[in-house]
């Protein structure tokens, strides 16, 4: 950024007890990471951040699209180069382990560019469109997608910078400016990211305001062009409203709750081992969680005694380098939420097969494996977001499929089976928004396939061309080399009703009266003429 640029976020000095920021994984304690609060941004500059986003798109957005990569491109390389910035920030502010840190937050930024290079590139070309000589004479079309302007994301915490590049990426790739509300428990993280970004692009067109749902709510008050929510559903939904009163398209990409299908015949080492990264990385902060198996019964004591016995070889707690499996959860909120559900589970009827409560004196919990679950519990109701993983025993697949298209999430389900061909027919009935065979939730990252769901998780699209109608619109331009006036312009005559019908009849294949064609034709030409013809003064008076 040149030097007169604000900064983009106002971190605070540090005072009080905090525990000074430490190595990977550290947990200060369970009321408070160790991290400084950052301060709000206050209205006034938050609107002038708009302001400042609304110039710089004029010239970004005119800037070659292939300039605009190379800019992300190389804002991606020094993000790669510098990721152990990165990566003890988000240790630091929401407690990832080392390994997650590195492969789910720090890895991915140049892939990702390159990824959505591909995807917008034949969006942004412009595209000719035909149109039938006979209906149109002498027009052309072509239609080009133009960026919206100033695009607000408002983003969560749980992947606070590899979350934001399927929103920030394509945003800016596609011409427009952002401003960018992290989520309060991750400012820093996700200001790191952006104002490598700023430093990398003209001086305005990345944009942070920090703060609760206060500033996000101001934010939109503020009126950017589009937003791009991602978060829980009950904020989802208040956004979405508000962008709907102020007119503002609306992406909003809410909740999950993520069931898995465990089938009599799957292969039991992989399922086993593919069920437990998805329900515990990232602690199981993350949309795409498998929250809930239901598992077959012939194959049910099989897999819950490798399950326990997986679970309980896990490490878990304080820990270097990379020494630990599971993540603490990341703040006060999310650990008091993931006790409760499992206090409700066992309260009614589920059985703890491993973990169950929290572990030493941090925000950790341990890996928590409830069986015999149902659908009165609120680990099957709800969102849990935590290492907790209920499992539901059934007859087969046609109750397991019955059962998770009623679950009130619909992002990412899974089936687990050898028979691969069964398992796509099986596929085509879960109404979710990505359906994995034997793996799940890994598209998330992928830009060329789209992310998205069915009920409470909204209908936002996310990733691939389908989700790009947040960050442009379409422009038609159509061009007329005709320099008669058209038939059917004003004045009106009787002349041009006989010629609509005649026309009404030849589309209806009724050519009856289409010997009548020419010579109303011409007759029209003649009126129009004769009413166009300039008239000498005198005339007219
Ligand atoms: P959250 O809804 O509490 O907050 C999300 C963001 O909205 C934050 O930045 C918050 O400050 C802001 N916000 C709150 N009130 C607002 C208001 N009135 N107006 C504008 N902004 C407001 O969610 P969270 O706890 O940060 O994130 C966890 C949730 O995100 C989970 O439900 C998870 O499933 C969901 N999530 C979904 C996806 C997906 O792709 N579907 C991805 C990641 C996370």
């Amino acid at each position: 950024m040149p030097p007169s640029d604000p900064p983009l976020t106002e971190p605070v000095a540090r005072e009080g007890t905090h525990t000074p920021g430490g190595s990977l994984g550290h947990v200060p304690g369970r009321e408070q990471r160790a991290m400084a609060p950052v301060q709000p941004t206050p209205g006034e500059p938050l609107l002038a951040r708009v302001a400042r986003a609304r110039d710089a798109q004029e010239a970004w957005g005119h800037t070659p699209f292939p300039e605009r990569v190379a800019c992300l491109l190389r804002a991606a390389r020094e993000m790669l180069q510098r990721r152990q910035e990165l990566m003890a920030l988000v240790a630091e502010e929401v407690g990832k382990v080392e390994a997650e840190a590195l492969f789910n937050e720090a890895l991915g930024p140049l892939d990702a560019v390159k990824g959505w290079a591909s995807v917008l590139a034949p969006v942004l070309e412009r595209r000719r469109v035909r149109l039938n000589p006979l209906s149109f004479p002498g027009k052309r079309a072509y239609v080009e997608a133009v960026p919206r302007g100033v695009i607000a994301i408002i983003a969560p915490w749980n992947y606070p910078a590899a979350g934001l590049y399927r929103s920030v990426f394509p945003a800016l790739m596609a011409g427009n400016s952002i401003l960018l509300k992290p989520s309060e428990y991750s400012p820093r993280s996700s200001s790191w990211f952006a104002e490598l970004l700023a430093s990398r692009l003209p001086a305005g067109v990345v944009q942070v305001a920090v703060g609760g749902g206060e500033v996000g709510a101001a934010l939109l008050d503020a009126r950017p062009d589009a937003c791009v929510f991602t978060g829980s559903t009950a904020t989802g939904r208040l956004v979405s409203v508000r962008c709907a009163e102020l007119g503002i398209p609306c992406s909003a990409e809410m909740g999950g709750k993520d069931p898995a299908i465990v089938l009599a015949d799957c292969d039991l080492e992989r399922t086993v081992a593919g069920i437990t990264h998805w329900a515990l990385s990232n602690a199981g902060q993350a949309c795409g969680a498998i929250e809930i198996v239901y598992v077959e019964r012939p194959v049910a004591e099989a897999f819950v005694d490798r399950m326990r016995e997986v679970w309980s070889r896990l490490r878990v707690g304080p820990g270097h380098g990379a020494s630990t499996d599971v993540a603490p959860l990341a703040n006060e909120r999310q650990f008091r939420l993931v006790k409760q559900h499992v206090e409700d589970a066992t309260a009614r009827g589920a059985t703890v097969v491993s973990g169950g409560a929290p572990l030493g004196e941090g925000l950790w919990f341990a890996p928590t494996l409830l069986d015999h679950c149902n659908d009165t519990m609120s680990v099957v109701r709800e969102e849990t977001f935590g290492p907790v993983l209920a499992i539901i025993r059934v007859d087969g697949p046609a109750e397991a499929i019955r059962a998770a298209n009623q679950l009130r999430y619909g992002l990412g389900a899974s089936l687990w089976t050898s028979d691969l061909a069964r398992g796509q027919r099986l596929a085509e009935r879960l109404d979710y928004g990505v359906v994995s065979i034997n793996n799940h939730a890994f598209t998330g990252a992928v830009p060329s396939l789209p992310w998205s769901g069915t009920r409470a998780t909204g209908f936002g699209v996310a990733n691939s061309a389908l989700a790009l109608a947040t960050f442009v619109r379409p422009r038609t331009v159509v061009v007329d080399r005709r320099k008669t006036p058209e038939l059917f312009w004003m004045p009106y005559d009787q002349t041009l009703v006989e010629l609509g019908n005649v026309l009404a009849d030849l589309q209806g294949n009724r050519l009856g009266r289409a010997w009548r064609l020419p010579g109303l034709l011409r007759r029209r030409m003649r009126t129009l003429r004769a009413f166009f013809r300039r008239r000498r003064s005198a005339e007219l008076r």
